[in-house]
């Protein structure tokens, strides 16, 4: 079933749906009663309680539009905030890599990279098992920021997005990621049998992990106190400066150029909802565009249609090399994978094995990893 307004798909994890609306559809409309100037308003006294120390607050940015508009409502109330980018392995783009260096500017910034031994093990192993391949380096774009926090005793750490509220299931929206950052803490702590399958050891997951008790930063989500778009943070943002990808990659099974541009392989960990969900960004984007308004629905439905299924070749290349894969064992994991279930939805998981099929046929990749050279081959 997909949404009847949105046309999101309910294979979405903790989907809920009501009378065929799903729930993201149903927190855009709870916006009209909001009161946006008193949200404003109390986010200002949250602030005016925490600063005065070496940092006000420690903002998390990957170089984003996103980490921009963050960036921007901060210092324009002339507050002095630490950034902390946690790096994974794989190609950064030349437009993320600028924004980055434009972002941070002006402000102290905290690279903390994860070594690329544990990076690699981590990842392979989430793909393998989970096809959640960035499973852990998720994990530390939560906790590393609160880990640094603590460290330097800064009072704030702030987030962007509630996207358990923005795309559903949570019906009641909420400023404090506290919670939702101790849940990944408990979460990573059960997992740890698990990641050991992978040679991730218990030491590597206390690695990215806050201290318990101790000096506890409040963390808060600033798309509780404002109208939260990436409409409105993508202009935002390239007043500041934030560049697209115009020029530098035109990728495929994606409908715009500006959205996680930093790194090339991310793209791979959102396709990898398709052959899990039979879903993936190009229907996240289509849906929000729609529930925004700038974007009709028969024209979404079409955008999916056409491009959902889609896997970047560039992408695909840079997650193969950095991780160690032949295109060959990366579509042999995907096509044996036990992850590949589709909730017993046999028509949709048919729709799935054809069209990822079909998107192995046409999808060329640089052959470099089997052949040590540049050429373009069909897998
Ligand atoms: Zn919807």
């Amino acid at each position: 079933m997909r949404c009847s307004r949105c046309f999101m798909p309910d294979t979405r994890p903790g989907s809920v749906f009501t009378e065929g609306v799903c729930q993201a559809c149903l927190n855009f409309d709870k916006r009209g009663s909001v009161n946006w100037v008193e949200r404003e308003e109390q986010f200002d006294r949250i602030l005016a309680d925490h600063v005065g120390g070496r940092y006000d607050c420690l903002i998390p940015v990957s170089g984003g539009k996103d980490s921009h508009r963050i960036v921007y409502e901060i210092k324009r109330r002339g507050l002095r905030p630490l950034l902390c980018t946690v790096n994974d392995s794989f190609t950064h783009t030349e437009a993320g890599t600028a924004n980055l260096r434009n972002l941070v500017q002006g402000s102290d910034h905290i690279e903390y990279t994860i070594n690329h031994d544990l990076f690699t093990r981590g990842t392979r192993w989430a793909f393998e098992d989970s096809g959640e391949a960035l499973r852990f380096v998720e994990y530390a774009i939560y906790t590393v920021p609160w880990m640094i926090a603590q460290m330097y005793e800064i009072p704030l750490v702030i987030f962007g997005e509630n996207s358990a509220f923005e795309y559903g299931p949570v019906e009641d929206n909420f400023y404090s990621a506290n919670d939702v950052i101790n849940g990944i803490i408990a979460k990573a702590k059960r997992e740890v049998p698990w990641w050991k399958g992978g040679g991730v050891t218990e030491e590597d997951i206390a690695s990215i992990m806050p201290k318990p008790g101790g000096f506890q930063p409040q963390v808060l989500y600033l798309s509780f106190f404002y109208q939260w778009s990436s409409i409105t943070n993508l202009k935002i943002a390239r007043k500041m400066g934030f560049k697209d990808l115009t020029g530098e990659w035109d990728r495929k099974g994606t409908i715009e150029n500006f959205e996680q541009i930093d790194s090339k392989a991310y793209m791979v960990h959102l396709w990898l909802k398709y052959p899990k969900f039979g879903f993936q960004r190009v229907s996240d984007i289509a849906s929000r565009r729609v529930r925004e308004g700038a974007l009709s629905l028969k024209k979404a439905k079409a955008l999916i249609w056409s491009y959902d299924h889609i896997l970047d070749p560039e992408a695909m290349d840079d997650f193969c090399q950095t991780l160690g894969y032949t295109p060959k064992q990366f579509w042999g994991v995907i096509s044996k994978a036990k992850w590949n279930v589709y909730h017993g939805k046999q028509d949709l998981a048919r729709r799935v094995r054809d069209r990822v099929h079909e998107t192995k046929q046409h999808v060329a990749v640089p052959s470099r990893v089997l052949e040590g050279d540049s050429k373009w081959v069909h897998t």
